[in-house]
């Protein structure tokens, strides 16, 4: 009998999945993966239960509502200083992963090559894969998760079509410095190469940093792809509404990527967060200190209880050690063993590299409640005996 695509049928269940359906099973604390358990700004909520109500219901613009690509281009002016045209230069996507797919199908030709830099989130590969490019791995490493410049560079040729790039950073927690960012762009420009920017953690920065978004460095504007996130910039993940700013040229195929894909995005959802979006700074700056808050909260108690906490500078995640706790496996087996025994979910750090990690690194998410964090920590320090 013929098969699936081959690709595809490569790869297992989501780990995401698999760890929330197993924390389900067994009602753990689910610090796996990264959702915030709250239901998000009332006032943002209210806007689109109200055109849910009251007649926003039919297929939008498949580039989404005039609103929501105005507000996108405001909101690229104001926080980035970026002139955008919202007519010609953003598109409205069913989340951040629709959108960095349709601009991998949409840019990608079957022979290109694609930078990546591993930990990376688990959906990009199969789809660089499945779009016929050729992936060119560069590994971080824990703890410091130092950008290998020689490798990176060894890594772009004249075939690289594009860097997918991920800043701030999943699992890591790392934000690129502009140092960094323009190491980047003189390997893109000396090989012709665009840039996909996964950018959705861009409002969640901690300790008085700033996320730097490449289109911005010069010769950049017309060559980098910039995806945001309702989901992580309102804390309502389920809404799957993302946004992509990008040059017309690069823009418009991958415009037709989405058309075939999900083509358009819940309407009554559009307009509330073309709402949020003009929210005032205080939202902005509140989002990113309630997260540190969080971020100091969990990593306190879990370097109470042994774990060894890597530095966290943005996004939902901490990123621990379990080594001093003295468990003997692999870091699948520690994030299964204490889902199940300790009642508490954490993602193996492992699962974000495509040929194995470190195999000693469990990440766990902050972005849930002060009494789902307590709860965790106190179910832990019990299963540990601290
Ligand atoms: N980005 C989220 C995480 O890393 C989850 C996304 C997903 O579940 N596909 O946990």
């Amino acid at each position: 009998m013929k098969t699936g695509n081959a690709i595809l049928s490569s790869y297992g269940t989501t780990i995401f999945e698999v760890m929330s359906r197993l924390a389900q099973g067994v009602g753990a604390v689910n610090l796996g993966q990264g959702f915030p358990d709250g239901n998000g700004p009332d006032d943002v909520v209210a806007v689109a239960a109200d055109y849910l109500r009251n007649g926003l219901n039919q297929y939008p613009s498949m580039m989404g509502l005039p609103e929501l690509r105005q507000a996108v281009a405001q909101h690229n002016k104001r926080f980035y200083g970026l002139d955008v045209d919202w007519a010609r230069e953003v598109m409205v996507t069913s989340g951040g992963t629709e959108a960095i797919t349709g601009a991998l199908f949409g840019l990608i030709e079957p022979g290109d090559e694609v930078v990546l830099i591993e930990p990376l989130y688990d959906s990009y590969l199969p789809i660089v894969r499945r779009a016929g490019a050729v992936p060119r791995l560069v590994r971080l490493e824990p703890p410091d998760w130092t950008l290998p410049r020689a490798a990176l560079a060894a890594a772009f040729s004249d075939k690289t079509k594009l860097i997918l790039l991920n800043s701030p950073m999943n699992p890591c927690a790392k934000v690129f410095t502009t140092d960094e960012l323009e190491f980047i762009a003189a390997l893109m420009l000396r090989h012709d190469a665009f840039a996909v920017c996964d950018e959705v953690y861009e409002h969640i920065v901690f300790d008085g940093g700033r996320h730097v978004s490449l289109i911005t460095l010069p010769g950049m504007r017309d060559r980098v792809v910039r995806i945001g996130s309702a989901g992580k910039t309102f804390s309502l993940t389920g809404w799957k509404v993302g946004y992509l700013t990008a040059a017309p040229e690069l823009l418009t195929p991958i415009a037709k990527a989405h058309q075939f894909i999900t083509f358009t995005t819940p309407p009554n959802l559009q307009k509330a967060v073309a709402y949020g979006l003009g929210k005032d700074d205080a939202y902005f700056d509140s989002l990113a200190r309630d997260l540190e808050a969080k971020r100091d909260r969990l990593g306190r108690g879990l370097a109470e209880i042994g774990f060894e906490v890597l530095p966290c500078h943005g996004t939902y995640f901490i990123t621990t050690d379990f080594r001093p706790l003295g468990f003997n496996g692999d870091d699948a087996a520690f994030c299964k063993w204490i889902t199940t025994e300790a009642k508490v979910a954490a993602v193996p750090v492992s699962a974000f590299y495509d040929g194995g990690g470190v195999g000693y690194y469990a990440r766990f998410a902050f972005c849930k409640e002060n009494a789902s964090l307590d709860e965790a920590l106190a179910r832990l320090r019990r299963h540990f005996r601290k």
